[in-house]
């Protein structure tokens, strides 16, 4: 990972988290002009940003808050222009595509309750330009030739896609230090003050200020957030990864478990497991995602794992994000999610600019404060 240290100045806002959403969030308050002091504990660090499945993903997104679906699908489309921007600023091409994605069944049960799935979330308010299809096996067999025997069918969607997200997290650090970013690895944040003009920032590091502080650290904003009147009560959930050797390209298409890379390898996922901060890759999960993604495309059974890891995603009580400013504290913000790499566009291009223009947060994002958690049951 680059790491700049162009001189600091006085930073406009201290982001502490230098993963996928506070790296995104970054670059877009640079880009709208601020100057920016990264604080990141580091590679030591639970890092979703690391370990990822890198799906672009709209189709499944907001059963029970049609604003997370309309949020994912804005991002999904806004993803054109940040893959472009981080081709221009990083000189990197973080392979973005948006070839429509596909859940794949295994049996005509599994295909049903999909379905019924996708009828709930389509009869919701504001879901009218959500294109999706149920596909029976024929036609699922004709658009995706190497399917195997047992599958039944699939949910296509052509709002979604895929990029590399590992490029995506080397882009966004890129750029930012091409527009010179006080990025710093090994600060973590200890502890922060809230003081009359701002906010005083801790650490074994020493200690700095800045008027404004936004959040993105990631499972640590739980601890964090509450030190500036804020409440992000994130948990770990434990998902593990497969990837095979390099092979012919044959898969254009990602699906919510399989997708081949833009350099060749199948990667194969992913689980949720609520394991707490377990990270050890349990090989019951991993020989039953094998066992599904060679059902779905027999070819897998002649490629070669050349790794699996587990990771840990940043899960709200109820998996929506996590978006405000302090009530009490103006100036501090949070934001968390776990779907960093399919909202990073938003971070970017929507969220960062009104963080920086120090109003209220854009009225997509109204109902993604921590307030939700507050409703009495009942209401
Ligand atoms: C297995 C798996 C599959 C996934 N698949 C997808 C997918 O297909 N599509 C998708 O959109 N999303 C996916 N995600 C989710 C996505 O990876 C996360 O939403 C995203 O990485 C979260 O980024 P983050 O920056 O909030 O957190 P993290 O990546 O956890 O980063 C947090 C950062 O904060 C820093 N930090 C922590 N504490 C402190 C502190 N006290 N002081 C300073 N710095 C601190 C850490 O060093 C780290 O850099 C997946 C996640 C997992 C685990």
């Amino acid at each position: 990972m680059t790491i700049t240290t162009s001189s600091p100045g006085e930073p406009d806002i201290v982001v502490v988290g230098g993963g996928l959403v506070g790296s995104a969030l970054a670059l877009g308050l640079m880009r709208s002009g601020q100057r920016v002091t990264l604080l990141d504990e580091g590679d030591v660090a639970y890092r979703a940003s690391r370990g990822n499945f890198a799906l672009v993903w709209v189709q499944s997104k907001g059963l029970g808050h049609p604003e997370y679906a309309l949020w994912s699908k804005r991002s999904a489309e806004a993803w054109h222009s940040l893959a472009g921007i981080l081709r221009e600023e990083a000189g990197i091409d973080v392979a973005h595509s948006q070839p429509g994605g596909f859940t794949i069944c295994l049996s005509e049960a599994e295909l049903e309750q999909r379905a019924a799935i996708m009828t709930r979330l389509h009869n919701q308010p504001h879901m009218t330009d959500f294109p999706y299809e149920v596909l029976g096996r024929e036609e699922t067999k004709r658009r995706l030739p190497d399917i195997g025997p047992d599958v039944a069918g699939a949910i296509y969607s052509p709002l979604d896609g895929h990029v590399n997200s590992l490029k995506l997290f080397r882009a966004l650090h890129a750029a930012l230090a091409a527009r010179g970013v006080y990025y710093r690895p090994g600060h973590p944040v200890a502890s922060i003050a809230p003081e009359a003009d701002g906010f005083r920032v801790t650490g074994p590091w020493g200690e700095l200020r800045a008027p404004k502080i936004l959040l993105a650290a990631g499972l640590d904003n739980a601890r964090l957030a509450p030190m500036v009147g804020l409440e992000a009560p994130v948990k770990p959930s434990k998902g593990q990864i497969i990837v095979t050797e390099k092979a012919e390209p044959f898969l254009r298409n990602p699906m919510v478990t399989i997708r081949q890379t833009d350099e060749g390898g199948i990667m194969i996922g992913d689980s949720q497991e609520e394991a707490g901060f377990d990270t050890v890759v349990g090989m019951s999960v991993i020989s039953v995602m094998a066992e599904r993604a060679v059902r779905t495309f027999p070819r897998l059974r002649e490629l070669n794992v050349v790794r699996t890891w587990s990771a840990l995603r940043v899960m709200s009580p109820d998996g929506f994000p996590i978006y405000e400013q302090s009530q009490a504290h103006p100036g501090a913000y949070v934001a968390t999610c776990h779907s960093g790499v399919t909202l990073a566009a938003n971070h970017a291009l929507t969220l960062a600019p009104a963080i920086a223009a120090g109003g209220p947060l854009p009225d997509a994002v109204a109902t993604f404060t921590s307030r939700r958690f507050h409703v009495p049951a009942g209401l």
